[in-house]
């Protein structure tokens, strides 16, 4: 299911994927589309295509609810799309990834994208491409520097983080985080929370969140607290995305970034 709204200049689709109750958004703003969803709002999503022109295709990361679409983007629109270049060559072949992910978000067709520049222009706007990894390496967030605009894909989500992917990064989410607090924005567009006015703030309030975990982790950590202890004292619940994804998400992979980072 797709809803379809408005904030400030940018048209929101805020997809649901029913059976899971997971939430992707696809931003159009200027004739730039930020992400292409999930496979699985497909159908949905191309009837939103077909109402709403647009003449290029910016991609945050390459995660298959971000790129879901971009293969029939490419073949039906025939728009440049723009990619980290370190992810292009694994677009360029079919998405390969577990299978609750399958599940969850559908599959993502091989497409071609074209490397990012460090800025991009819409219609009118420009946007600054700013490398933000630590969800994933090709991380990338878009901002306007003219409006304060910030599309930051996966690197907020929430303003506390209890689960993670074993692929993700703590004291690299941080940096990229610090990175974007040095450029004046205001609004923040998430790929799976949406719409904040107040976006600075949110990215304020989850930097402290993940510093004061990284204290608390550090401390026990020299205390002698082994991982599974330190992430049951300060993450007891099981949250079922943990055994769904097989533990590929886990509460234990923010203990351990935390301490392998303490270490580079
Ligand atoms: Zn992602």
């Amino acid at each position: 299911m797709i809803e379809v709204y408005q904030k400030e200049n940018v048209i929101c689709v805020e997809g649901t994927i029913e059976s899971f109750g997971r939430k992707v958004f696809v931003y159009l703003v200027d004739g730039m589309l930020v992400d292409t969803g999930a496979e699985k709002l497909q159908k949905e999503l191309i009837r939103f295509y077909k109402e709403h022109p647009m003449d290029l295709v910016t991609l945050t990361h390459s995660h298959e609810d971000h790129t879901g679409t971009a293969a029939w983007i490419q073949e039906h629109l025939n728009i440049p799309i723009y990619l980290h270049h370190k992810s292009i060559p694994l677009c360029e072949q079919p998405g390969n990834y577990p299978e609750y992910r399958k599940q969850t978000w559908g599959g993502r067709k091989a497409f071609r994208a074209l490397p990012l520049p460090e800025t991009i222009r819409s219609r009118t706007q420009e946007w600054t491409v700013i490398e933000t990894p630590g969800h994933a390496d090709d991380h990338v967030s878009f901002l306007n520097e003219k409006t304060g605009q910030l599309f930051s894909g996966d690197l907020f989500v929430a303003p506390k983080t209890k689960v993670i992917m074993d692929s993700e990064s703590i004291p690299l989410i941080m940096a990229s985080l610090r990175k974007l607090l040095k450029y004046d924005f205001d609004s923040l567009f998430c790929s799976h929370s949406g719409y904040f006015e107040n976006g600075r703030e949110m990215i304020e309030k989850k930097l402290q969140n993940l510093e004061k975990l990284t204290l608390k982790v550090q401390s026990m950590n020299r205390e002698g607290l082994s991982v599974e202890e330190i992430k049951q004292k300060i993450f007891p619940l099981d949250y079922p995305i943990i055994g769904f994804s097989e533990n590929q998400w886990d509460s234990r992979h923010v203990v351990t970034s935390i301490i392998e980072g303490e270490h580079q």
